[in-house]
């Protein structure tokens, strides 16, 4: 069966736009992914072959699947020209409001009148992302998560001014793409990162109280409530300075304490305790 997108363009050859045009791709869209020069789209078209090749290695992607998916994919660093001709423009680009908002109002003109324009934003405001743009109907947020090709969640972002047409066809792409949708308001944080930290920050505080160690907080969660891994270790995964920023925007935004960072979450970003990254957070890495 043809994808619902026969072209669809990826903007933005990072974390996200690679795994994002991968999947696009392997659900039988020619696709072209786009940066703001060759050496960044060719780097994520490196991660695409690398990401292939992993899953090739594992026996979950066939040769041919491959082969064709790679087939399907190609590079351009002029956006107007990645853009000509397609269905649906995913923009993944880094999280800078003018920067997204620049690129949708000039896409509005280059792209044909029924061409979807959606955004991987993971926590701009969408109605400010797409303010200006002309037809907001076809405006929508698609939160994709990391790593892209595995991650089931897609969280369709809906505006006050999305039409129900253009949902209902990104529900059926998202379904293509082998994703489980969900349809949430625009609002900040989403479904996703509003409970997602808000758990993150009670652990926190939880820790800062001496309730239980780390390991303990993270054990209740996972074997307690099945949650595959404890909100602990999940902040360490994502960063700490990130969820930070992320409980900064939302104690503002949502005007609720609950999303008020903890005295030992800062603390622990300023001396550099980022998790993962920086071998050091809740856990040593
Ligand atoms: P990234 O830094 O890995 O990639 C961004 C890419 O955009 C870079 O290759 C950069 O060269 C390119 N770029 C910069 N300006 C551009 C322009 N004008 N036109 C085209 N390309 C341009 O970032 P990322 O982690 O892939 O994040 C991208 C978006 O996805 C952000 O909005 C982020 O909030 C969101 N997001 C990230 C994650 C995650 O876990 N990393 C998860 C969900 C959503």
């Amino acid at each position: 069966m043809a994808a619902t997108y026969s072209k669809v363009t990826v903007l933005g050859a990072g974390t996200m736009g690679a795994g994002i045009a991968q999947v696009c791709a392997q659900a039988g869209s020619t696709v072209v992914l786009q940066d703001v020069t060759q050496e960044f789209a060719d780097r994520g078209m490196e991660r695409i072959r690398a990401f292939l090749q992993k899953g090739a290695d594992k026996g979950k992607v066939t040769a041919e699947d491959q082969a064709a998916t790679l087939g399907r994919l190609t590079t351009e660093t002029d956006r107007a020209q990645a853009c000509e001709g397609a269905g649906l423009v995913i923009e993944a680009v880094p999280e800078n409001l003018g920067l997204k908002n620049g690129i949708f109002r000039e896409l509005a003109d280059v792209v044909g009148g029924d061409c979807v324009l959606a955004s991987n934003t993971s926590s701009l405001a969408l109605s400010k992302v797409f303010d200006g743009v002309s037809g907001p109907g076809r405006c929508i947020g698609m939160h994709f998560f990391n790593p892209v090709p595995v991650m089931a969640l897609l969280e369709l972002v809906r505006t006050d001014a999305t039409s129900a047409a253009t949902i209902e066809q990104v529900q059926g792409y998202a379904q293509e793409l082998g994703k489980e949708p969900i349809l949430v308001k625009d609002s900040p944080g989403f479904a996703s990162s509003r409970l997602g930290v808000c758990l993150g920050l009670e652990a926190i505080r939880m820790v800062e109280a001496d309730v239980a160690s780390p390991e303990d907080i993270d054990k209740a969660m996972v074997l307690g409530y099945r949650h595959p891994m404890g909100p602990l270790k999940l902040t360490d995964l994502v960063g700490l300075d990130v969820r930070l920023a992320i409980a900064d925007y939302l104690r503002a935004e949502l005007d609720h304490p609950g999303f008020e960072a903890p005295a030992l979450m800062r603390q622990m970003v300023a001396d550099g305790k980022l998790g993962k990254k920086s071998g050091q957070g809740f856990y040593t890495w």
